[in-house]
């Protein structure tokens, strides 16, 4: 016997959880169909328990350092135990928004179970058959193992199996220099780990700005981290209690590294298997579900949101992709995704907040001759020096009329601070316009006027430079 909903929605991480909540607010008969935990990825091995362990990381960190603020400096006794249980902690407080019982009470039927689509409209979980109006897919993404001989066989770690652990390695070899890469190669070597970042491309972080991967990296190196890019692991080997890796460049350079760990972080995989998908008609681009700018998958009234159809990996990402796929679902008409004012953050220390295009993408898209950019380094913000923090940027990319293009911020607390700018962006403001504002003194906002203002030095020299063009013409 089928149970009739208005919406079933497949996975409790942040897509599915906005998803059915605006369902169920909105009226509708919503079912929520989790696995594991409600709170998904960001809650459970993402985002929450990830930044907890960024900040431990930051305190050790700045205990060895502290002689930069005045003190006496101390090696802080890292017990790994102790760091876990207190990440753990900051997950039971943020778990609390995502309990089932919170769904429940909006009068979604949280259903713990796999499901599986058993036609268009059809959703089998445990022994229960549900049919519903509309069908949502959010059930995410997880680490994507290469091929790499020896890999699989003689083990290796990612973010989930490390945070069940209380352990951290003596030494480890991270295959990735991307966000998650990077965040842990930071946490941890602060926290007493040698570590060696193998990155396949030119670059780590190569979303970011040339000028922001040139700091990061410069940081993560004084820290210790070994960076190899242009360098592929070819394969891993046991070797007595350790692991050889070995690596090799694209001029067909090998190395070998003994480590006790192999960490991937080098891409992610949609969780797209055992969903009956293809069977009911919804396309797949490699692992990831195709969704169509309003989210709406290639059969009919089923839909998809957030990790599971590629594109931007965020949380926030997540919930504003819900948002949208519950707008176009429920209501007339339809309003497409758009990712052209969507920030993010990258969790190192000091952090960085991206919005738009970098200077390179930039100078592809406009044309080098009509792109300008305005930089501020953080030793001349009075606030970075104060907090004993300088060596990060705030950089504009604009056009040559001032619109910005881009803006992007490595400094404490940049993922904040970029959203000035997101919001200018958004409402279509200048560079110009920024430099009017007024920001206390002393805050890291100061490096937005500072910035801004070098606009109209930039403003104002090419006037002047006309002028005296003109000047000097006419005297001829
Ligand atoms: C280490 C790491 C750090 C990160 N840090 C950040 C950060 O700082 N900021 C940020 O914005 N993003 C961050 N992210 C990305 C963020 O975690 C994801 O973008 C976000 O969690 C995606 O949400 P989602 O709902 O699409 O998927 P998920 O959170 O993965 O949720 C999908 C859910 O579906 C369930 N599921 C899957 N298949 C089935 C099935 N057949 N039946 C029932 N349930 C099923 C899963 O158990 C899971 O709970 C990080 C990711 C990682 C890995």
């Amino acid at each position: 016997m089928s149970e009739q909903f208005d919406v079933v929605v497949i996975g409790g991480g942040t897509a599915g959880l906005v998803t059915a909540s605006g369902c169920a607010r909105l009226g509708r008969r919503v079912a929520l169909i989790e696995r594991e935990a409600l709170g998904g990825d960001c809650l459970w091995t993402g985002c929450v328990p990830t930044k907890a362990l960024v900040a431990s990381a930051k305190l050790a960190h700045q205990m060895r350092h502290a002689d930069a603020w005045g003190l006496e400096p101390v090696t802080p006794k890292i017990n790994p135990k102790s760091i876990m249980n207190s990440m753990r902690e900051a997950q039971r407080v943020t778990g609390k928004h995502d309990e089932p019982e919170k769904f429940r009470k909006l009068g979604i039927d949280v259903i713990e179970g796999t499901a599986r689509l058993v036609s268009r409209s059809k959703v089998a979980v445990n022994s229960r058959r549900l049919t519903a109006k509309d069908i949502v897919i959010a059930t995410g993404s997880r680490t994507s193992v290469p091929p790499i001989d020896g890999l699989k066989e003689n083990g290796f770690l990612d973010h989930v199996s490390f945070l069940k652990r209380d352990h951290f390695p003596r030494s480890l070899l991270i295959l990735g220099g991307g966000p998650i890469g990077i965040e842990f190669a930071q946490i941890f070597r602060r926290f007493g780990s040698e570590v060696i970042v193998v990155e396949m491309l030119d670059e780590i972080c190569h979303k970011e700005d040339p000028d922001v991967i040139a700091r990061i990296r410069r940081i993560l190196q004084e820290e210790g981290i070994a960076i190899h890019s242009g360098w592929s692991v070819m394969s891993v080997r046991r070797d007595g209690g350790a692991k050889a890796v070995r690596i090799e460049n694209t001029s067909g350079e090998t190395r070998e590294l003994r480590v006790e760990e192999v960490f991937v972080a080098s891409g992610r995989r949609g969780n797209t298997e055992d969903l009956g998908l293809e069977e009911a008609g919804v396309k797949l681009h490699r692992s990831f579900v195709v969704a169509d700018k309003y989210l709406q998958t290639t059969a009919p009234r089923i839909w998809a949101c957030g990790d599971v159809h590629g594109g931007l990996q965020f949380t926030h990402v997540a919930a504003y992709e819900a948002v949208k796929l519950v707008r176009n679902m429920l209501f007339p008409g339809k309003s497409p995704v758009s990712y052209e004012h969507v920030p993010w953050g990258l969790y190192t220390d000091p952090e960085v907040g991206h919005i738009g295009m970098t200077e390179p993408e930039a100078n592809a898209a406009l044309g080098p001759d009509r792109v300008r950019t305005y930089s501020v380094e953080m030793i001349d913000v009075d606030r970075a020096v104060v907090d004993r923090t300088p060596g990060g940027l705030l950089k504009f990319v604009c056009d040559s009329k001032g619109k910005i293009v881009g803006a992007h911020a490595l400094a404490p607390n940049a993922s904040t601070l970029i959203e000035e700018v997101v919001l200018a962006r958004k409402k279509g403001m200048t560079i110009g316009n920024l430099a009017g504002l007024v920001s206390s003194y002393p805050s890291f906002a100061d490096a937005v006027q500072k910035a801004a203002s070098l606009y109209y030095q930039d403003v104002a020299k090419g006037w002047i430079g006309n002028v005296g063009r003109r000047v000097a013409a006419w005297s001829q």
